[in-house]
């Protein structure tokens, strides 16, 4: 395993942004580390309640000008700042790779993602369009329009630094709202260099606004009136408590939780296929991904056998190390706390019964001995039952479960309480089709692993994988950022009085 030798950075007062400065914050901080060597690289503001408010102020501000702005020059905005992301890619990609661990050409793909969505929302004058229907009745024509909603918050979570965020704010703003940013405070300066890149593109001040923090900064988010929508993607508890407090003070919500994403191998599948999409779904990113799979529905024993026996040398050999090595496929976890909860759960399967095929405790880094570092684990014949099976792990462990057949494998996936990715693999369409249109599941692979939907479609799991209506980006993004007025219009030149009516007008 190689690593990385460059020099590290010195400890940097990370703040917050408002109203286009950035603000070193006045209340307490806690530290950010690099995860690939456990130093702490960084001391992240946690914004006071009055910091908060001064960030919705500034977007309150500066939301009736911004309101005003044609969506062509809105668009022209959004036009620019994915040049600036294009040429700013490599530094952007290792600020990722730096506070987060994922190794940098995956932190490139997460950018490139984003950036996706920033291309889509350069098409807002189009997405903004209304219906008109003419001559509703005798000289009555109808139309609706989409209008922004005002101050809009994201609230994101660690392991998309770039691309989550990006979900949200360019669609929100290109729509004609202003923003306020609360990132996840573990790896909290990407938000801060999006912020400039902003400015430079052009966009106004104070129409994107980032606090840091945690929990007090997320309530006096969730609380504030002048806040009318709030978007969340993170852990499925948090969701809830978000999605509760910000319907309960009146405010629009899409909050995204968390995930168990199963695979359906069927025996007919290309089994060295499958077992290639496994290792890149299961431990890419360290299995830190809300579309990552980390259940495997093996149908037939024959088919979980030759699994294993394909995964397990796959998985022994897995490189990794520092993320900014491009040798490396798999970097350390978030933090040491994260690496030790993913480790107990790899106690807990072995003490519930489970069979440990391979483990990946006690993985070391030559050079990298503090960082926060975990093998890759398999387990096999895995049973519904056992905490392995059931919580999110959220790390680079792959259960195996055994089936007899496809309808015990739809109904594994069906009873599980998350519903946000799936994946079949086979060479049978009819099973692939009754697959995608039977599953209780928001994203569908047909021998895809991790089927992401693109930036013009939109992103959203069902049950506990998304509270709220609207999914992320794409269409649903324009409904959720805007309301709808619809209007009805007579122009009473020369026509004779009715007068009054009393009865619902009909045909
Ligand atoms: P998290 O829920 O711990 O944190 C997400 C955000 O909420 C952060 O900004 C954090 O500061 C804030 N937060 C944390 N605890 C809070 C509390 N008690 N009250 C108010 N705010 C709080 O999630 P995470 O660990 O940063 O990210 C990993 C989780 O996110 C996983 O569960 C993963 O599946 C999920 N995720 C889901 C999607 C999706 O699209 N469904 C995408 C990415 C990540």
């Amino acid at each position: 395993m190689s690593v990385h030798t460059s020099e590290r950075t010195s400890i940097k007062t990370i703040g917050h942004y408002v109203g286009g400065r950035h603000l070193s914050g006045s209340g307490a901080s806690v530290p950010s580390y690099d995860p690939a060597s456990g130093a702490q690289t960084g001391a992240v503001a946690l914004a006071t309640p009055g910091e908060v408010d001064a960030a919705v102020k500034a977007a309150e501000a500066a939301f009736p000008a911004w309101a005003q702005t044609p969506p062509l020059k809105r668009a022209r905005v959004m036009f620019r700042f994915k040049e600036l992301l294009e040429r700013d890619m490599h530094k952007l990609a290792t600020v990722i790779t730096r506070e987060h661990g994922k190794v940098v050409s995956d932190a490139r793909g997460e950018l490139v993602r984003g950036m996706e969505v920033v291309e889509y929302a350069c098409g807002i004058p189009e997405l903004l369009k209304g219906d008109y229907t003419e001559q509703i009745a005798n000289g009555i024509d109808a139309w609706t329009m989409r209008q922004p909603l005002g101050v809009c918050v994201g609230i994101t979570p660690f392991n998309f630094p770039a691309m989550v965020p990006m979900w949200m704010f360019p669609m929100a703003i290109a729509c004609g709202n202003c923003f306020v940013l609360k990132p996840s405070e573990r790896d909290p300066g990407m938000s801060l260099l999006l912020a400039e890149l902003l400015k430079e593109a052009g966009l106004p001040d104070g129409v994107f606004n980032v606090v840091q923090g945690d929990k007090g900064a997320v309530d006096a988010l969730l609380d504030h009136p002048g806040v009318r929508a709030v978007s969340f993607v993170g852990s499925t508890p948090v969701a809830e408590y978000i999605y509760a407090r910000g319907a309960a003070n009146g405010k629009r919500v899409q909050a995204l939780g968390g995930a168990k994403n199963h695979m359906v191998v069927m025996p007919d599948a290309d089994l060295d296929k499958a077992a290639d999409a496994l290792i890149g779904a299961g431990y890419g990113a360290a299995g830190e991904r809300c579309m990552a799979i980390s259940v495997v529905v093996a149908v037939g024993d024959a088919t979980a056998d030759a699994l294993v026996e394909r995964l397990a040398p796959k998985v022994r050999a897995l490189r990794i190390g520092d993320g900014m090595d491009e040798q490396v496929e798999m970097g350390p976890l978030i933090t040491a706390e994260h690496r030790e909860r993913v480790a107990s759960y790899i106690d807990d399967g072995v003490a519930a019964g489970a069979e440990l095929v391979v483990d990946g405790r006690g993985c070391r880094v030559a050079g990298r001995e503090n960082g926060y570092f975990l093998g890759g684990t398999l387990f096999d014949r895995v049973t519904p039952g056992m905490r392995i099976y059931r919580d999110e792990i959220f790390g680079p462990v792959l259960c195996i479960v055994r089936v007899p057949d496809f309808a015990s494998a739809l109904r594994l996936v069906d009873e599980n309480e998350y519903g946000n990715g799936t994946s079949i693999f086979t060479r049978d369409g009819h099973a692939a089709r009754e697959f995608a249109h039977r599953v209780q599941v928001g994203m569908i692979g047909i021998n895809i692993p991790i089927p992401v939907p693109m930036a013009f479609h939109s992103f959203g799991g069902w049950k506990k994988s998304l509270l709220g209506d609207h999914h992320a980006h794409g269409t649903e993004a324009v409904r959720f950022y805007t309301r709808q007025k619809a209007v009805t219009q007579r122009w009473l030149v020369d026509a004779a009085s009715l007068g009054a009516q009393f009865a619902m007008p009909t045909h």
